[in-house]
């Protein structure tokens, strides 16, 4: 290894140290991958504590990051702020010890399954696709559904329609 990035540590270094803490900002570039669109993750923080056992290192982590994500029932974009920690123990064996997986691993898990705008979200308009938050577009639900590309949306729940039995 000659060159040795942010994430990287020279095992040797933090034991004679006797344990090592930092925090890093790394560029959110550095962890993009961690999710299916490269612009999921809009900001990073990392705190690294290491501690020195043994026959061992221990790394606990903690990551804060502000993801751009889609809610599942409107698809509007919606930023919101998630943080996790994790632990991993890195045997004497090593030369280096190189964080970057257990960092992308712990950044990947941060995406819920399921996020929503609001908790009163309306979702979409199953026949012309209006966000119906913003929008009262009128539509009977026997129109029938003309906007293909929201069948992917699994999670849209027609909640009654103002039936207005007005002629
Ligand atoms: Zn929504
Ligand atoms: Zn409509």
């Amino acid at each position: 290894m000659t060159e040795t990035s942010q994430f990287v540590f020279r095992y040797a270094d933090i034991r004679e140290s006797g344990g090592l803490n930092v925090k890093l900002a790394p560029p959110p570039a550095a962890f993009a991958d961690a999710f299916d669109s490269p612009e999921t993750l809009k900001k990073l923080r990392l705190e690294l504590d290491f501690s020195v056992g043994g026959e061992s290192i221990l790394l606990e982590g903690k990551v804060y990051a502000e993801l751009e994500l889609v809610c599942s029932r409107c698809a509007d974009p919606l930023a919101r702020a998630f943080e996790d920690s994790f632990d991993e123990v890195y045997p004497d064996s090593l030369e280096y010890i190189d964080t970057r997986e257990v960092i992308r691993e712990t950044v990947a898990l941060l995406a819920p399954m399921k996020v929503l705008c609001s908790e009163a979200c309306k979702g979409r308009c199953l026949v012309c696709g209006a966000n119906r938050n913003s929008k009262v577009c009128g539509c009977r639900p026997d129109m029938g559904s003309q906007f293909g590309a929201l069948k992917d949306l699994k999670l849209i729940k027609p909640d009654k329609p103002g039936r207005k039995d007005s002629k």
